[in-house]
């Protein structure tokens, strides 16, 4: 495969953007931070952005890395990243928010779930706080059953299934979401104890369990309407949600 050889006056520029985060043979490139100036209710607030990208070869021969990019169809595939706001790193405190992809609440606005309100209520709890990161985890989406699987949910939801029996019906577990490489980036981001914000406490086990160092929780309600009060009241029954 033809590769593109980068000139060395560019690679210059983005080596020490760049960070190696090493899992056996295995390796998490972490990219930035960049500065991202984000409108908040007509406010503009500057997060601090970074990218990640799992590689199953690590090197440390970011060149090489940056070089494949181009012939590597990246765009095919899904990225997760995160918004960091404040003194990450050093700061008691933080709030974190592991926020998973929903194409059709995040980016459409669909009133079938509270993803899209719980996205951009997050986003000013980390700012009105003064310290936090949001993470976007684009592998989420669904419950991690993917786009294409989630349309068909939907539908079987329009027929009277509730959102955990529809996954189960199609063969899928109530909840597929791995958090494991976000929770690598948080800890390469910082050391300290962080506040997540989450309805589930399940999840906040689960995070626990993983390695996440969690101090606490706070939840997350809100947007409550009559196309999603079905699909909420679920989460709480059947997936331990709570206010
Ligand atoms: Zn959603």
């Amino acid at each position: 495969m033809e590769q593109v050889q980068l000139n060395s006056n560019v690679f210059s520029l983005l080596e020490d953007k760049i960070k190696m985060i090493k899992k056996g043979s295995e390796a998490i490139y972490l990219v930035g931070p960049i500065k991202l100036p984000v409108n908040l209710d007509g406010k503009t607030v500057e997060f601090k952005w970074y990218s990640w990208l799992k590689s199953e070869n690590a090197t440390e021969d970011f060149q090489r890395v940056i070089n494949q990019l181009s012939s590597a169809n990246l765009a095919d595939y899904q990225q997760s990243s995160v918004l960091v706001y404040g003194d990450f790193e050093y700061d008691e405190d933080a709030l974190i928010r592991m926020h998973s992809i929903c194409h059709t609440g995040d980016i459409f606005g669909s009133k079938r779930c509270d993803c899209g309100y719980q996205l951009k209520q997050s986003m000013k709890m980390i700012t009105e706080h003064g310290t936090g990161a949001l993470f976007y985890l684009a592998n989420h989406e669904g419950r991690g059953i993917g786009l294409f699987s989630k349309a068909i949910a939907y539908i079987l939801q329009e027929n009277g299934f509730d959102t955990v029996e529809a996954n189960e019906e199609l063969g899928f577990a109530d909840d597929s979401r791995n958090y494991d490489d976000a929770i690598e980036v948080l800890k390469a981001l910082r050391s300290k104890p962080v506040t997540l914000i989450t309805n589930n406490p399940k999840k906040l086990k689960a995070l626990k369990a993983a390695g996440l160092p969690v101090s606490g929780r706070t939840p997350l309600w809100g947007d409550i309407s009559e196309y999603n009060k079905k699909y909420l009241q679920t989460k709480v029954k059947k997936s331990g949600h709570m206010g």
